[in-house]
């Protein structure tokens, strides 16, 4: 029996199957990484991606931030077979929660009513959504865009009159601690635990395989390099997501 083959059977047998992913499940969607020699920030500037820069000088702040968010998402960014694969792993009922550091809203996006049927924690907030600085309000960022485009720097909550900030952790912030107190209790709790396309290096995704393998979860790490992690997991795929997440799931099933 083949790793995919022994892996699907601890998903079957699972209780609870909890998947954590990073920039590399995002790639084959066309979505650029921040890091690489390829990456964003040779093309960007980080320091102008600070909170304390968007508190400084919103403008242009928001400015650079419209060209960062049509460099990373163009105009039609897709769901990939990775993405679908996970999906279709939540509606069998055999996937818990998904946990991701992207932003990029994709695994609840494309065919399935926008929804999915795990639960999502987004631990750096989604650049679909910006919200309100002053009382809260989150809302759909592209008719924000769109105002900004015409002129409205930077751009204001019509509720309350505050600033609107992208729905995302920037540098200088804290990521949310209830979402990370979440993702920490999924990571204990889990029975399975899938850490599919991140380098696992950078917290909090260095700690929390570490954090299930300690709570008895079978881990799996699926990614094209080898990770810090990987020679501790139970499990070590390598390979690209968009061909093992699909194989897995069609064993799961079958
Ligand atoms: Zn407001």
């Amino acid at each position: 029996m083949n790793d995919i083959a022994r892996l699907a059977d601890r998903i079957r047998d699972a209780e609870t199957v909890v998947a954590f992913t990073g920039a590399g499940m995002s790639t084959a969607s066309g979505i650029p990484d921040f890091r690489s020699d390829s990456g964003l920030w040779n093309r960007f500037d980080p320091e102008d991606f600070y909170y304390q820069r968007f508190r400084a000088d919103p403008a242009a702040f928001w400015s650079d931030r419209l060209a960062l968010h049509e460099t990373m998402f163009g105009d039609d960014i897709e769901p990939n077979e990775a993405h679908d694969a996970l999906a279709e792993l939540a509606d069998d009922g055999q996937l818990d929660a998904i946990i991701t550091q992207n932003t990029d809203g994709l695994h609840a996006c494309g065919g399935r009513g926008d929804s999915i049927a795990a639960e999502l924690l987004e631990l750096h907030g989604n650049a679909h959504r910006v919200v309100c600085e002053e009382c809260g309000r989150r809302t759909d960022a592209a008719p924000v865009r769109r105002r900004i485009e015409s002129g409205e720097l930077p751009p204001r909550c019509g509720d309350c009159g505050g600033l609107f900030k992208p729905d995302v952790v920037l540098f200088g912030e804290r990521l949310d601690e209830d979402t990370l107190y979440r993702a920490r209790r999924y990571a204990q709790r889990a029975d399975v635990f899938l850490a599919i396309g991140s380098s696992l290096t950078v917290e909090p995704a260095a700690s929390l395989p570490r954090t299930a393998d300690r709570g008895g979860a079978t881990t799996a790490v699926i990614n094209f390099d080898e990770t810090p992690f990987s020679p501790t997991a139970a499990f070590d795929v390598r390979g690209d997501v968009t061909d093992v997440l699909p194989d897995l799931r069609a064993s799961v099933v079958e």
